[in-house]
């Protein structure tokens, strides 16, 4: 089986009748990125920053992130590298952090992009080091936990004082691709009006369940009955894929569903131009892939679509076979 899995490494995402798919990686830390050739992925569509704080007594400086951006940019040899401003706040806390611990509700709190912009020092620190490593390689920047275009009217405002800042002290930088993760309800239907400042987007399809379902993701409680492969997680995918596709900014999903073999192929028959999966599963995605029929996948995420019930999506989803 491993040798069948092997086959698919080396070729492109590419269905029998001729769809392909960028199909990349979540990764945590640089050692996930030096593995990542064994894996058969196009790059890298999630680099969770907040690893750096795993064991820090400080917040790394703008020197360590630029090295540390840079090794992963050599490791990668002209793969895209997109890489998540960091997303603490709510269940990812760390030392080297303000305790939140003051916050009644901390998922609906202080996290990801709203912490980064009241901390402004952290977020200059981190904007600054991934500009300037972008002119190094292929660099896309995204952004969790927005909702509001208000958000990204003040982050682009930190964009140009930073690029301003470099210009001045003649520091070598390039412009990323700007992207968000849509992992809030709100960014669904208010998505439009971010969409001119972004070049892609990617779904957060395990925040996007908790925030749509008002379900706690890691309450082992509630995971059962309220799984992200449901009927109201679906319909906001789709209009999320409506809207961006509408004005031609790239659609990628990164959440846990991308990483399901089973359902990956449905995702890419709703039309999405790129997944990012765990790399442990891209080899089985991709042979799902490689071996099935882009209109087949369509068929298959049409019908998902009409599902009105969890149940009847596992029906649709009993077929598959790996
Ligand atoms: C998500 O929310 O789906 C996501 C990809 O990010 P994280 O799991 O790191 O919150
Ligand atoms: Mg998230």
């Amino acid at each position: 089986r491993r040798g069948a899995l092997e086959r698919y490494r080396d070729v492109p995402c590419t269905t029998v009748d001729g769809h392909s798919l960028k199909l990349m990686a979540n990764v945590g830390n640089l050692n996930d990125i030096a593995r990542l050739p064994q894996s058969g992925a196009d790059g890298i569509g999630l680099f969770r920053t907040e690893f750096m704080l795993m064991d820090a007594v400080a917040m790394p400086d703008e020197k360590e992130q630029f090295n540390l951006y840079c090794e992963a940019l050599q490791l990668l040899a002209g793969q895209c590298l997109t890489i998540r401003t960091l997303d603490v706040g709510a269940d990812k806390e760390f030392s080297c952090i303000n305790p939140q611990s003051a916050e009644e509700n901390p998922a609906l709190g202080v996290r990801g992009l709203r912490y980064t912009l009241h901390h402004k020092d952290v977020l200059h620190t981190q904007l600054r080091a991934v500009l300037r490593a972008a002119a190094f390689g292929n660099v896309r920047l995204m952004f969790p936990m927005v909702s509001q275009p208000e958000e990204l009217d003040e982050l682009f405002t930190e964009i140009e004082i930073c690029r301003q800042q470099l210009l001045l002290e003649q520091k070598a930088f390039a412009e990323p691709e700007y992207g968000i993760v849509v992992e809030t309800p709100a960014a669904v239907i208010n998505l439009k009006a971010m969409l001119p400042r972004l070049s892609f987007i990617s779904i957060g399809t395990n925040d996007l369940a908790q925030y749509t379902l008002a379900a706690d993701r890691g309450n082992p409680q509630l995971t059962a009955s309220y799984p992200a492969f449901c009927p109201a997680v679906l319909q906001l995918i789709s209009q999320t894929l409506h809207t961006a596709k509408a004005v031609g900014v790239t659609t990628s999903l990164c959440g846990e569903l991308a990483s399901d073999p089973c359902i990956a192929p449905l995702l890419m028959g709703m039309g999405f131009d790129e997944l990012s999966a765990n790399a442990a599963a891209i080899a089985e995605i991709k042979a799902a892939i490689c071996q099935g029929r882009f209109s087949d996948f369509k068929q298959l995420a049409d019908n998902a679509l009409q599902c009105q019930r969890i149940s009847e999506l596992e029906t649709l989803l009993s077929g598959c076979q790996i």
